[in-house]
């Protein structure tokens, strides 16, 4: 791979790592998951074992201190072989919140056993009215004495059904002077009274990974659960959004590497016209087109890895745009490399189908393709600090 050079020696160990237990230990549970929407604890628990979880959890916390580059070539190899079961990464999905502004008894509390994959850790924003608009969310938290009471309900949570712990985003004002203001985040443990779960089933992809519905009722939580500054839930939510939405464009590059790879061992094998498939030009096009797009794709997201990993505060423009054109070339390479395979392909029983299914979610979950170009256009603008805002004047203007 080119950005082989890019890579320090560490990491490029971290990545032949990852990609030796996938190698070794996926193929054994991508089928049995995929059918029957399994969630792979036993995996969980081995790639917990190997310190694949958490790996961006400080050390003094349980974790492994890892950069978000560092995560992210272990998010590739994994949607490399299989984007459901690579899913187990997202175990400590929401506790960025922890990390990034929770107290230093919530970090103590919760991140040592979610780096060790003991708990499961929700994410809770979306609700049945509310995805993309996320200042249209309904649930409340409303303040009772030294504790809040939290109602309302929170649609398609990864890991909603197996979670220990919900970070779950509320209304504290129900007047604010602007409808994105007077939220709050709150950590929620999986047995306090009022919370009930309905897993949701028969998904298009990524059906290892657990997806629910989470209804919160008078859930009361003590005021220590409060994750960071009262009303400052909606601008948290963001930054959070910023970091994570970074995997995600790994999380693509994967699944279409993974995708170019079958296709092309496909198409050396497979013979049409009494000649392999490969040796058509119309096919060498669409491989060569594949693997540059790749390419292009894998240093686009490796630029917002290294850019948030050099800064305090990944670049929102940046991110946005690794995730937006990284889903976009995993869609295309999975939809040639299906073509590739012809009926076979369609027929569902090649991994090439499930990753044709998986590759849909990556433009639809942590910000749309359409929310992405929003935030890259408004970069442009400078209404979202942005490197992309600095577009200099053309000197023949
Ligand atoms: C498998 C799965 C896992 C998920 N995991 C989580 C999770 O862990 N936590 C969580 O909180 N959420 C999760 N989600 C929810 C996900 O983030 C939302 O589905 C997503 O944000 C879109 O929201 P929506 O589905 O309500 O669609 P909507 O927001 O209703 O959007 C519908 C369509 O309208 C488009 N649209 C919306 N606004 C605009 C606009 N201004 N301009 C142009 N087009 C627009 C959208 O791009 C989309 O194409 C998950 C979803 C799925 C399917």
């Amino acid at each position: 791979m080119l950005v082989e050079h890019i890579l320090t020696e560490d990491q490029k160990a971290i990545r032949d790592a990852a990609r030796e237990f996938a190698e070794k230990e996926f193929p054994k549970y991508s089928e049995e998951c995929d059918l029957e929407e399994k969630f792979p604890f036993e995996l969980w628990k081995k790639a917990a074992e190997l310190g694949f979880i958490g790996m961006s959890i400080p050390e003094e916390y349980g974790g492994q201190g890892m950069g978000i580059l560092e995560t992210c070539l272990v998010v590739e190899e994994f949607w490399r072989v299989d984007g459901g079961l690579g899913m187990i990464m997202a175990s400590t999905f929401g506790s960025e919140q922890i990390q990034m502004f929770g107290s230093e008894e919530q970090k103590k509390k919760y991140l040592p056993p979610l780096a060790r994959g003991e708990k499961i850790c929700a994410a809770c924003y979306t609700e049945p009215q509310a995805g993309s608009d996320v200042a249209g969310i309904k649930t409340r938290a409303d303040k009772d004495g030294d504790e809040y009471v939290i109602n309302g309900t929170k649609m398609f949570i990864t890991n909603g059904s197996i979670a220990d712990y919900y970070i779950v985003l509320a209304r504290t004002d129900p007047n604010p002077p602007k409808r994105h203001m007077g939220m709050s985040v709150f950590v929620v443990e999986k047995h306090t009274p009022g919370i009930q779960t309905n897993k949701l089933t028969n998904k298009l992809g990524i059906r290892a990974s657990d997806t629910a519905e989470v209804v919160f009722k008078n859930v009361r939580v003590p005021k220590e659960n409060l994750v960071g500054r009262e009303g400052e839930g909606f601008y948290q939510t963001m930054m959070f959004f910023n970091v994570t939405r970074i995997p995600v464009a790994f999380q693509a590059v994967g699944l279409a590497q993974g995708a170019f790879e079958l296709a092309f061992e496909y198409a050396k094998n497979r013979d049409v016209f009494e000649r392999k498939l490969v040796s058509f030009q119309m096919t060498q096009e669409k491989l060569a087109k594949m693997r540059t797009n790749i390419e292009a794709a894998r240093l686009l997201a490796v630029q917002a890895a290294l850019q948030a990993d050099k800064t305090s505060m990944p670049d929102p423009g940046l991110t946005a745009m690794a995730k937006y054109f990284t889903a976009k070339v995993a869609q295309e390479v999975v939809h040639e490399a299906l073509q590739i395979h012809g009926g076979y392909g369609f027929m569902g029983e090649q991994a090439i189908s499930r990753m044709f299914r998986d590759a849909r979610i990556l433009e639809i979950y942590e910000g749309t393709r359409e929310i992405e170009l929003e935030v890259v256009a408004r970069s442009l603008l400078g209404k979202v600090p942005s490197v992309l805002g600095m577009v200099r004047k053309h000197p023949l203007m």
